[in-house]
């Protein structure tokens, strides 16, 4: 395990050289006086009115093509909770890098000192046109639900909340893959859900798309039923008919989704779950239940954690920067269930082929498809091939690509070069 990181290494990286973590370039060269001319007025008058003609030629002329907002009002920014706007920018900044790194996606972080739905959603709308897609983050429950919503309605760039569906993504990878190493089907399972929040409701939403039938989500007033009076239409969704306890709940239960603070489920819990159990404590950064004491009672559970110093990394790294990469080359206008179940298949699929020897040097040795290894590592260079492609093929599949004629075989070239 790496040692942990301390309040004044972060304060210098984010320090120096320069304040913050990442600043604009350009790509045409501006050297000489028609440069000037052609960059600038007159020139730039020529694709204004091209623009004008049809909107869509933005992607042609413009940055838009590959320009994706990174918007928050800081809210609910990590584990720290409403931090407000400004103090969410390192983390929007954060975000921002990770989307160049992984998949040279430039973006702008945002942040919008708004919390109202109505004034938020209509800020969102009004900057849309500089972008290709609207990465929404950090942003509570549940007014974090009916802002994407509406925006997906609204505007014709992709908007994805990543809490909510990266969450989803990966998380439904890894139980494709943990069911099939233990041998159950999808529609077979008894899943429970601890929490009812922005990742929690996304990934069952997901789960249910994928197959998933029996889910009884709990909240901080215990199981989700019917009789509660207490309840969000968000909640209302997973409502179960009769009254239980937890630990009820939990009985033959053959995973648990944990989405919610540390201790929310214990020892007791997952004594009474099925064989082989599928435990996710995503919890960040202390889990629900630690690994070791998962395993101390259930030696041949599958684990997964938010961190990357135990097995199965749950990470949105792995989902975000590839998603957006797909959706922005076919210029679509949504990010749909189809796209995230792509998503989810692809990312499922790399982590049960042979590992390459970088991503070993990084992680060791022992990466083969396993309990220990349900889900691909970042830094894997297929990540990408294999993700937007799968993203851009299920957009022009389902409709919402702007671009007429797909290759994928070539699409996945060129994502390779
Ligand atoms: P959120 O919107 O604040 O939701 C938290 C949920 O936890 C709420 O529904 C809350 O219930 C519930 N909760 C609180 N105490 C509980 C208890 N005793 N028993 C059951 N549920 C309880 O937060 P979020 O964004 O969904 O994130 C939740 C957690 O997951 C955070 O720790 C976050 O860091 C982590 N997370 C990890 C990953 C990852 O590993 N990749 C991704 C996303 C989130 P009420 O509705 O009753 O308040
Ligand atoms: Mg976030």
């Amino acid at each position: 395990m790496s040692k942990p990181v301390t309040k004044e290494e972060a304060l210098d990286y984010h320090q120096f050289p320069k304040p913050g973590k990442l600043e604009i370039g350009t790509t045409t060269k501006l050297g000489t006086q028609r440069d000037l001319a052609l960059a600038y007025t007159p020139g730039v008058a020529f694709p204004c009115l091209e623009i004008e003609k049809n909107p869509d030629n933005a992607f042609k002329y413009t940055a838009k093509k590959n320009l994706v907002a990174v918007i928050s009002n800081g809210t609910a920014v990590l584990g720290l909770g409403n931090i407000g706007a400004v103090a969410s920018k390192p983390v929007m900044e954060g975000k921002a890098v990770l989307f160049k790194k992984f998949a040279a996606v430039d973006s702008f972080d945002i942040e919008v000192d708004e919390t109202d739905v109505e004034k938020f959603v209509s800020i969102c709308k009004a900057i849309s046109p500089t972008f290709g897609g609207i990465n929404l983050e950090d942003i509570k429950a549940p007014e974090c639900f009916e802002i994407e919503r509406r925006l997906i309605e609204e505007v014709d760039i992709p908007v994805m909340h990543d809490d909510q569906h990266g969450t989803a993504i990966i998380t439904t990878a890894g139980l494709i893959n943990a069911c099939e190493i233990i041998g159950k089907k999808l529609e077979d399972l008894k899943v429970i859900v601890m929490g009812a929040g922005a990742a929690a409701i996304s990934c069952a939403r997901m789960y249910k798309a994928v197959g998933v039938k029996d889910i009884i989500m709990c909240d901080s007033k215990g199981v989700i039923h019917d009789a509660r009076t207490d309840l969000n239409k968000y909640k209302k969704e997973f409502s179960i008919k009769e009254s239980m306890t937890k630990l009820d709940a939990f009985r033959d239960a053959d995973v648990v989704l944990g989405l919610s603070k540390p201790g929310t489920f214990t020892e007791e819990h997952i004594a009474v779950m099925a064989d082989e159990p599928i435990v996710f404590a995503l919890a960040n950064p202390t889990p629900e239940l630690f690994p070791e004491d998962i395993l101390k009672i259930r030696d041949k559970a599958i684990v997964g954690t938010g961190r990357s110093d135990f097995n199965n990394q749950i990470n949105n790294v792995l989902g975000f920067p590839f998603i957006f990469r797909g959706a922005l080359d076919v210029q679509a206008k949504k990010i749909n269930m189809q796209m995230k179940k792509a998503a989810a298949y692809a990312i499922a699929d790399l982590a049960k082929k042979t590992v390459p020897a970088d991503v070993k040097a990084i992680f060791g040795d022992h990466l083969t498809f396993s309990k220990e290894y349900i889900i691909p590592k970042p830094f894997d260079k297929r990540l990408i091939i294999e993700i937007s492609s799968a993203v851009a093929n299920a957009a022009v599949e389902s409709g919402v690509a702007r671009i007429k004629e797909f290759d994928l075989t070539a699409y996945k070239e060129e994502l390779s070069q």
